[in-house]
């Protein structure tokens, strides 16, 4: 085999390209992707796993670079994601564990890393149907949160998370982390408040807005003759006004003990599986 070494410390064994250098421009650039701001201007993001990078791969996500990690060469999964990365034209990269756990940030990292490209769908574009749950969620801002609420969607069989207003990025390492691949899965939308409450009023939904002062249980409300949008407020201020008064049902789930609220997670997660629980079955998954 050929390898050629370049100036700064890559070199290229056939269509793999062999990186030992923390200096290396790509592995800068990879790194660079921790920021938001690289993250916009690339309209990438970084994901972590062989299972991960195979489901994405299989769901269509383009991929533009592969970083696995020495110790993993040879694996005919990982010989096979690479071959795929090759023929979508993407880039392969072979690196030192020491490479791996710097672009990770982790001391045990995973040894498969895929870079691909974002993708949002646009609101315009979402026509939900009978038996369709759709989350929106007013300026959340803790990526754990989001990121278990786009995992919590997927497992309740939603069809998508609708992110209303200044959000934290979906696809930011620690969301997707959360996520445990259904950032792949599931569609996710942006929308500002007013676009929100336009389709809202077009799009032939019941939006569910959950809400600390909402006098209707949310074990009352019908999910089954429309599709239902749950509208979830933001951790500290929860929904404001307009977005609020716009709802066909200001619903809240029954509290006892001395927690003013509960978790913007798991209180999604409760309407989610209350909304879909007709749906759902156990031979069905
Ligand atoms: N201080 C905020 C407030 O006064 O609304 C608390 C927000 S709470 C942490 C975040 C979101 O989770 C709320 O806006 C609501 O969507 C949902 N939530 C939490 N507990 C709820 C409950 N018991 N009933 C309905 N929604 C709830």
């Amino acid at each position: 085999m050929n390898t050629e070494r370049s100036d700064h410390g890559l070199s290229r064994v056939g269509q793999v390209k062999e990186v030992t250098s923390l200096a290396n421009p790509i592995i800068k650039e990879i790194r660079a992707l921790s920021q938001k701001k690289h993250r916009d201007e690339t309209h990438s993001f970084m994901a972590e796993g062989l299972k991960l990078v195979i489901d994405a791969l299989d769901l269509g996500w383009k991929i533009r670079t592969l970083v696995y990690a020495k110790a993993a060469k040879g694996k005919p999964q990982v010989e096979q994601i690479a071959a795929r990365t090759v023929a979508k034209g993407g880039l392969v990269l072979e690196v030192s564990e020491k490479v791996i756990s710097t672009i990770t940030r982790r001391d045990n990292p995973q040894m498969v890393v895929g870079i691909f490209e974002q993708r949002y769908r646009a609101l315009k574009d979402i026509h939900p149907q009978e038996g369709e749950t759709y989350v929106a969620l007013d300026r959340v801002r803790d990526p754990g949160n989001l990121g278990t609420i786009i995992r919590t969607a997927d497992a309740a069989g939603a069809s998508g998370v609708i992110l209303v207003g200044d959000t934290t990025d979906p696809f930011s390492l620690e969301t997707v982390r959360a996520t445990m691949g259904s950032v792949f899965a599931m569609p996710i939308v942006r929308a500002s408040a007013e676009d929100f409450i336009h389709w809202q009023k077009s799009a032939g939904v019941r939006v569910v807005a959950t809400h600390l002062a909402g006098s209707v249980d949310y074990r009352t409300i019908d999910y089954r003759s429309k599709p239902v949008v749950l509208l979830m407020g933001n951790e500290q201020a929860g929904l404001p006004v307009e977005l609020a008064r716009e709802a066909g049902a200001l619903a809240r789930i029954p509290q006892a003990g001395r927690a003013d609220s509960l978790n913007l997670a798991i209180a999604t997660g409760i309407m989610l599986f209350e909304a879909r629980r007709h749906l759902l079955a156990l031979d069905a998954g």
